[in-house]
């Protein structure tokens, strides 16, 4: 046997006191294939839920299948006992009862489920020299140059006069045709080409072509919107005055698949956030019987700001607190007092093509863990989260405890640009709360990459949280 190599002094010290966060795959090459497992389940809820209200739906279904009930806050409940709340089809709460009693406080996990992308203008059809388009309005931080010549798939519902919900899809299937924003062609782009970046494609130039085909009538002013028209009342049995009580989002047709030669990668639509929805779903339907009684919480409207009432600046956590507080007979202030929150959100992942954004010691990487970021906020800040060292020092001993694989990362370098999340909304109710999440790649483009060794480190988190 070879004699050790003795190490230096200087290397011994460095050993106890420098910190480096390892790449996951060269510590642990066995979880490759433990995380490519485990994304399966992800790539399909990714494929079910491109909307808030088609991952409300999946996770509801997942819910019942796991012996979920609806929460009555008359009732007395068990350490173990699940229960669930909807709010109007676009947010989800859900909960395990845990053995201390609310008082002692709730641990709390919210992602959104609301992803950038195209709504369609509450008058959207049109004709313009025999095309029919629908005329969007973009719904989130999108770089709108990305969103033309990118297949698009419809989605969402349209309420009927009588009352009626009809639930629209088209452009998912494999026998659907898809929808498009047609872009310029180099020959012809010159003068496109001058235009600054943010304006490449400018928002009223989102228009998503739907037809092209005219109905055989002369008399008819405008042929091709009536013909397709006529195939969404065939299809469906609405007029163009149904658009007006309807929410439809053209989102991108593409399925979430693999990306690399090595498959590390998981490219796909609406990583953001449903990366953390889904890990923290998983995570709350596998714990059977927590310390804390969980509240996982996957929202809405995040990205415009987590406005309106299916958004987190409203109060409906609180009401649903308040209805669990009802349970055991506690004040909710006392609940929130001693709760502890994780913001589950992606961070952008540092991108050697554009390194010059981000600081190379205070960014995350893929395949380093789950990222805490600390605060987000932008310039000084400015509506930033900013978490304790305490906060921060009880969640890292709570992924250290379980092999959690974690790192720390801002949001670019400083004054670069910035962003926010739920963190600071959840924080208002008197609530320790930090955000931690995925680093992902090309973060709010049509395709998004997140790795599967992060992915799964981000479940992991998550579940340790609820232990
Ligand atoms: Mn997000
Ligand atoms: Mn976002």
């Amino acid at each position: 046997m070879d004699e050790q190599k003795k190490k230096t002094d200087g290397q011994i010290l460095e050993e106890a006191l420098i910190w480096k966060f390892p790449h996951i795959g060269k510590e642990k090459p066995d979880q490759i294939a433990e995380a490519a497992a485990f994304c399966e389940g992800y790539k399909a809820f990714l494929n079910e839920g491109k909307t808030e209200r088609e991952c409300v739906a999946a996770a509801e279904r997942m819910l019942k299948a796991a012996g979920y009930e609806t929460l009555d806050p008359g009732k007395c409940y068990q350490p173990g006992d699940k229960v669930y709340q909807v709010n109007r089809k676009k947010a989800i709460l859900m909960t395990t009862f845990g053995t201390k009693p609310l008082s002692e406080g709730v641990r709390i996990n919210g992602a959104h489920i609301d992803s950038p992308r195209l709504d369609l203008k509450p008058n959207p059809m049109y004709e313009k020299s025999e095309i029919a388009y629908f005329k969007t309005h973009y719904y989130g931080g999108i770089r709108k140059y990305q969103w033309g010549t990118t297949p698009l798939a419809l989605h969402g519902v349209v309420v009927k006069k009588d009352g009626e919900v009809i639930p629209v899809c088209i452009g998912e299937e494999a026998a659907d045709p898809v929808f498009c924003v047609s872009d310029l062609l180099p020959h012809l782009a010159a003068k496109q080409n001058e235009r600054k970046l943010s304006e490449g494609l400018k928002g009223e130039e989102l228009n998503v072509i739907i037809g092209s085909i005219p109905y055989a009538d002369e008399a008819v002013k405008e042929p091709v919107k009536l013909m397709a028209l006529k195939l969404l009342n065939e299809k469906y049995g609405i007029t163009e005055a149904d658009f007006f009580r309807a929410e439809i989002e053209m989102v991108p047709a593409q399925k979430a698949v693999d990306v690399g030669l090595d498959r590390s990668l998981i490219g796909a639509y609406g990583q953001d956030d449903r990366v953390c929805a889904y890990t923290a779903l998983m995570a709350e339907l596998e714990v059977t019987c927590p310390a804390y009684t969980t509240v996982t919480v996957l929202s809405d409207k995040e990205e415009i700001g987590s406005e309106g009432n299916t958004g987190m600046n409203s109060n409906y956590m609180k009401h649903y607190i308040e209805d669990l507080a009802q349970t055991q007979g506690v004040e909710v202030r006392e609940i929130f007092r001693h709760s502890m929150c994780l913001s589950a959100d992606v961070n952008a992942a540092y991108d050697p093509t554009f390194a010059d954004v981000f600081e190379a010691n205070n960014s995350s990487y893929i395949n380093k863990g789950c990222v805490l970021t600390k605060y987000t906020g932008a310039r000084g800040k400015s509506g930033a989260n900013d978490a304790s060292a305490e906060t921060m020092a009880k969640v890292i001993e709570i992924m250290e405890a379980h092999g959690v694989y974690w790192q720390a990362g801002e949001l670019g370098a400083v004054d670069q640009g910035g962003g926010g999340t739920i963190a600071k909304f959840v924080a208002g109710l008197d609530i320790d709360v930090v955000d931690l999440g995925v680093p992902i790649l090309s973060m709010h483009a049509p395709f998004e990459l997140a790795s599967k060794l992060d992915v799964y480190h981000t479940y992991k988190a998550f579940q340790a949280f609820y232990i």
